[in-house]
């Protein structure tokens, strides 16, 4: 039964990483490919996002086109 509890902590340790990572992601602006406009997107929704290098796919809140690109942060 050891195996239960050590797949349970790898899972929740990947879990916490996982949160963290968008946590520190949604502090980030992200710029939409359609309008060109700045957002802020909430972690959680990072959570789900598929995404290859700067590309995110998350829905603009402007003009509803999914597809981001992550701007460089000057974190303040
Ligand atoms: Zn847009």
């Amino acid at each position: 039964m050891e195996w239960i509890i050590v797949t349970v902590i790898v899972i929740l340790a990947a879990l916490i990483a996982c949160i963290l990572w968008a946590m520190q992601l949604s502090k980030r602006s992200f710029q939409c490919k359609s309008c060109s406009k700045e957002f802020k997107v909430k972690w959680n929704k990072l959570l789900f996002a598929i995404h290859s290098d700067e590309y995110y796919e998350i829905k603009c809140p402007f003009c509803g086109n999914k597809g981001c690109i992550e701007k460089d942060a000057k974190e303040s």
